[in-house]
Protein backbone atom coordinates (compact mmCIF):
# COMPACT_ATOMS: atom_id res chain seq x y z
CA UNK A 1 0.00 0.00 0.00
CA UNK A 2 1.17 3.48 -1.04
CA UNK A 3 1.44 6.94 1.31
CA UNK A 4 -1.19 8.38 -0.93
CA UNK A 5 -3.82 5.45 -1.29
CA UNK A 6 -7.28 6.84 0.18
CA UNK A 7 -6.78 4.32 3.29
CA UNK A 8 -3.62 5.67 4.46
CA UNK A 9 -4.41 9.32 3.72
CA UNK A 10 -8.18 8.97 6.35
CA UNK A 11 -5.94 7.04 8.68
CA UNK A 12 -3.43 9.67 9.10
CA UNK A 13 -6.34 12.37 9.30
CA UNK A 14 -8.30 11.04 12.23
CA UNK A 15 -4.86 10.13 13.94
CA UNK A 16 -3.64 14.30 13.45
CA UNK A 17 -7.77 15.30 14.33
CA UNK A 18 -7.82 12.53 17.48
CA UNK A 19 -4.44 14.36 18.33
CA UNK A 20 -5.46 18.15 18.39
CA UNK A 21 -8.93 16.52 20.17
CA UNK A 22 -6.42 15.36 22.97
CA UNK A 23 -4.60 18.71 23.13
CA UNK A 24 -7.64 20.54 23.52
CA UNK A 25 -8.73 18.77 26.08
CA UNK A 26 -5.18 19.14 28.16
CA UNK A 27 -5.42 22.87 27.39
CA UNK A 28 -8.93 22.54 28.79
CA UNK A 29 -8.34 20.75 31.94
CA UNK A 30 -10.23 18.18 30.58
CA UNK A 31 -10.17 14.30 30.08
CA UNK A 32 -10.19 13.80 26.39
CA UNK A 33 -12.80 10.61 27.08
CA UNK A 34 -15.27 13.04 27.61
CA UNK A 35 -15.15 14.16 23.67
CA UNK A 36 -16.57 12.06 20.83
CA UNK A 37 -15.61 11.99 17.38
CA UNK A 38 -18.43 12.92 15.00
CA UNK A 39 -17.14 11.52 11.76
CA UNK A 40 -19.45 13.62 8.95
CA UNK A 41 -19.56 11.83 6.03
CA UNK A 42 -22.36 13.76 4.16
CA UNK A 43 -21.04 13.29 0.12
CA UNK A 44 -18.84 11.03 0.55
CA UNK A 45 -18.05 7.80 -1.26
CA UNK A 46 -18.03 4.59 0.01
CA UNK A 47 -14.18 4.08 -0.29
CA UNK A 48 -14.14 6.90 2.50
CA UNK A 49 -16.43 5.30 4.63
CA UNK A 50 -14.54 2.13 4.28
CA UNK A 51 -11.47 4.07 5.12
CA UNK A 52 -12.84 5.68 8.35
CA UNK A 53 -13.90 2.56 10.14
CA UNK A 54 -10.56 0.84 9.19
CA UNK A 55 -9.35 3.80 11.15
CA UNK A 56 -11.54 2.56 14.26
CA UNK A 57 -14.19 5.25 13.92
CA UNK A 58 -17.71 4.09 15.14
CA UNK A 59 -19.69 7.59 15.53
CA UNK A 60 -20.95 9.09 12.42
CA UNK A 61 -23.13 11.82 11.39
CA UNK A 62 -24.89 12.22 8.62
CA UNK A 63 -27.45 14.94 7.14
CA UNK A 64 -30.02 13.46 4.78
CA UNK A 65 -32.17 10.84 5.69
CA UNK A 66 -31.87 8.78 1.97
CA UNK A 67 -27.94 9.37 1.72
CA UNK A 68 -27.54 7.59 5.26
CA UNK A 69 -29.58 4.87 4.58
CA UNK A 70 -27.28 4.39 1.08
CA UNK A 71 -23.85 4.74 3.22
CA UNK A 72 -24.92 2.50 5.85
CA UNK A 73 -27.79 -0.17 5.30
CA UNK A 74 -24.90 -2.82 4.14
CA UNK A 75 -23.02 -1.75 7.67
CA UNK A 76 -25.47 -1.30 10.07
CA UNK A 77 -24.65 -4.21 12.01
CA UNK A 78 -21.11 -3.49 12.27
CA UNK A 79 -20.09 -3.52 16.00
CA UNK A 80 -20.19 -0.23 18.24
CA UNK A 81 -21.69 1.60 14.86
CA UNK A 82 -23.43 4.89 16.16
CA UNK A 83 -25.59 6.70 13.44
CA UNK A 84 -26.31 10.56 14.21
CA UNK A 85 -28.95 13.01 12.33
CA UNK A 86 -27.32 16.32 12.05
CA UNK A 87 -29.24 17.52 9.00
CA UNK A 88 -32.67 19.08 9.40
CA UNK A 89 -35.77 16.31 9.40
CA UNK A 90 -38.69 16.35 7.69
CA UNK A 91 -42.03 15.37 9.73
CA UNK A 92 -42.82 13.11 6.88
CA UNK A 93 -39.38 11.16 6.81
CA UNK A 94 -39.60 10.56 10.94
CA UNK A 95 -40.69 7.12 10.42
CA UNK A 96 -37.50 6.45 8.53
CA UNK A 97 -35.15 8.36 10.73
CA UNK A 98 -36.23 6.68 13.56
CA UNK A 99 -35.97 3.45 12.32
CA UNK A 100 -31.79 3.95 11.11
CA UNK A 101 -30.49 6.53 13.74
CA UNK A 102 -29.04 6.27 17.15
CA UNK A 103 -29.25 10.09 18.00
CA UNK A 104 -31.01 12.76 16.10
CA UNK A 105 -29.69 16.03 16.41
CA UNK A 106 -31.36 18.76 14.72
CA UNK A 107 -34.92 18.54 16.76
CA UNK A 108 -36.31 22.13 16.27
CA UNK A 109 -39.95 22.62 16.18
CA UNK A 110 -43.18 20.88 18.33
CA UNK A 111 -44.27 19.07 15.27
CA UNK A 112 -40.84 17.54 15.01
CA UNK A 113 -41.32 16.82 18.34
CA UNK A 114 -44.77 15.05 18.17
CA UNK A 115 -43.79 13.19 15.14
CA UNK A 116 -40.54 11.56 16.26
CA UNK A 117 -42.62 10.45 19.49
CA UNK A 118 -45.75 8.82 17.40
CA UNK A 119 -42.64 7.54 14.77
CA UNK A 120 -41.27 5.76 18.23
CA UNK A 121 -44.68 4.01 18.80
CA UNK A 122 -44.82 2.99 15.85
CA UNK A 123 -41.24 1.69 15.02
CA UNK A 124 -40.56 0.62 19.06
CA UNK A 125 -36.96 2.34 18.66
CA UNK A 126 -36.64 5.41 20.71
CA UNK A 127 -33.37 7.73 19.70
CA UNK A 128 -31.36 9.94 21.99
CA UNK A 129 -32.21 13.61 20.34
CA UNK A 130 -30.83 16.55 20.74
CA UNK A 131 -32.71 19.97 20.11
CA UNK A 132 -31.03 22.15 17.90
CA UNK A 133 -30.66 26.02 18.76
CA UNK A 134 -30.29 28.74 16.92
CA UNK A 135 -27.86 30.55 18.65
CA UNK A 136 -27.47 33.19 16.50
CA UNK A 137 -31.21 33.63 15.17
CA UNK A 138 -30.58 33.78 11.66
CA UNK A 139 -33.33 33.28 9.55
CA UNK A 140 -32.15 30.94 6.93
CA UNK A 141 -30.75 28.29 9.46
CA UNK A 142 -32.78 25.52 11.26
CA UNK A 143 -32.91 25.38 15.15
CA UNK A 144 -34.98 26.61 18.17
CA UNK A 145 -34.80 29.96 18.73
CA UNK A 146 -32.57 30.33 22.26
CA UNK A 147 -35.49 31.90 23.55
CA UNK A 148 -37.78 29.11 23.09
CA UNK A 149 -35.31 26.16 23.37
CA UNK A 150 -36.66 25.75 27.41
CA UNK A 151 -40.48 25.17 26.27
CA UNK A 152 -39.36 22.71 23.29
CA UNK A 153 -36.64 20.72 25.66
CA UNK A 154 -39.99 20.03 28.13
CA UNK A 155 -42.31 19.73 25.03
CA UNK A 156 -40.28 16.91 23.97
CA UNK A 157 -39.80 15.34 27.06
CA UNK A 158 -43.39 15.76 28.17
CA UNK A 159 -43.60 13.20 25.08
CA UNK A 160 -41.17 10.64 26.40
CA UNK A 161 -38.40 11.54 23.73
CA UNK A 162 -34.98 11.18 25.43
CA UNK A 163 -33.81 14.68 25.22
CA UNK A 164 -29.85 14.34 26.48
CA UNK A 165 -28.42 17.59 24.92
CA UNK A 166 -28.15 20.39 22.29
CA UNK A 167 -26.77 21.02 19.26
CA UNK A 168 -25.57 24.19 17.34
CA UNK A 169 -24.15 25.97 14.12
CA UNK A 170 -22.63 29.17 14.84
CA UNK A 171 -23.21 31.71 12.64
CA UNK A 172 -19.98 31.43 9.55
CA UNK A 173 -19.03 34.93 10.01
CA UNK A 174 -19.02 35.01 13.79
CA UNK A 175 -16.79 34.32 16.66
CA UNK A 176 -18.16 31.31 17.77
CA UNK A 177 -17.08 31.21 21.42
CA UNK A 178 -20.03 33.37 22.45
CA UNK A 179 -22.69 30.83 21.02
CA UNK A 180 -20.57 27.75 22.25
CA UNK A 181 -21.23 29.33 25.73
CA UNK A 182 -24.90 30.08 25.13
CA UNK A 183 -25.47 26.82 24.11
CA UNK A 184 -23.62 25.61 27.36
CA UNK A 185 -26.00 27.71 29.52
CA UNK A 186 -29.00 26.83 28.03
CA UNK A 187 -27.89 23.09 28.48
CA UNK A 188 -27.17 23.39 32.04
CA UNK A 189 -30.37 25.26 33.50
CA UNK A 190 -32.34 22.36 31.69
CA UNK A 191 -29.99 19.75 33.50
CA UNK A 192 -28.62 18.56 30.16
CA UNK A 193 -25.08 17.00 29.47
CA UNK A 194 -24.68 16.16 26.26
CA UNK A 195 -23.56 19.71 23.60
CA UNK A 196 -23.03 18.80 19.67
CA UNK A 197 -20.85 21.75 19.05
CA UNK A 198 -17.70 22.07 16.82
CA UNK A 199 -16.83 21.71 12.98
CA UNK A 200 -13.52 21.41 11.32
CA UNK A 201 -12.94 25.56 11.69
CA UNK A 202 -13.76 25.59 15.36
CA UNK A 203 -13.58 22.08 17.41
CA UNK A 204 -10.93 23.52 19.65
CA UNK A 205 -12.68 26.27 20.54
CA UNK A 206 -15.74 24.19 21.19
CA UNK A 207 -13.89 21.67 23.55
CA UNK A 208 -12.86 24.74 25.40
CA UNK A 209 -16.44 25.92 26.11
CA UNK A 210 -17.34 22.04 26.49
CA UNK A 211 -18.61 20.01 23.54
CA UNK A 212 -18.88 16.62 24.29
CA UNK A 213 -19.65 15.64 21.05
CA UNK A 214 -17.49 17.50 17.93
CA UNK A 215 -19.02 17.11 14.01
CA UNK A 216 -15.79 16.99 11.89
CA UNK A 217 -15.95 16.14 8.22
CA UNK A 218 -13.72 17.78 5.51
CA UNK A 219 -10.71 18.37 8.06
CA UNK A 220 -10.71 14.00 7.94
CA UNK A 221 -11.91 13.53 4.50
CA UNK A 222 -10.97 16.63 2.62
CA UNK A 223 -12.93 19.69 0.47
CA UNK A 224 -16.26 18.07 0.11
CA UNK A 225 -17.80 18.68 -3.72
C1 LIG B 1 -21.33 19.33 7.20
C2 LIG B 1 -21.59 19.49 8.64
C3 LIG B 1 -20.55 19.33 9.59
C4 LIG B 1 -19.09 19.08 9.20
O1 LIG B 1 -18.55 20.25 8.67
P1 LIG B 1 -16.97 20.37 8.38
O2 LIG B 1 -16.75 21.83 8.36
O3 LIG B 1 -16.74 19.71 7.08
O4 LIG B 1 -16.26 19.70 9.49
C5 LIG B 1 -20.86 19.44 10.93
N1 LIG B 1 -22.12 19.68 11.34
C6 LIG B 1 -23.14 19.85 10.47
C7 LIG B 1 -24.50 20.11 10.99
C8 LIG B 1 -22.90 19.77 9.10
O5 LIG B 1 -23.92 19.97 8.26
Amino acid sequence: MTTSSPDTAVASSFEAVRRRIARACRIAGRDASGVVLTAVTKTQPDEALAAALTAGQRVFGENRVQEAEAHWATRRDTPGLELRLIGPLQTNKAVEAVALFDVIETLDRPKLADALAAASTKTGRAPRVLVQVNTGAEPQKAGTLPEEADDMIAHARSLGLNVEGLMCIPPVEEAPGPHFALLRKIARRNGLSVLSMGMSGDYETAIRFGATHVRIGSALFGERN
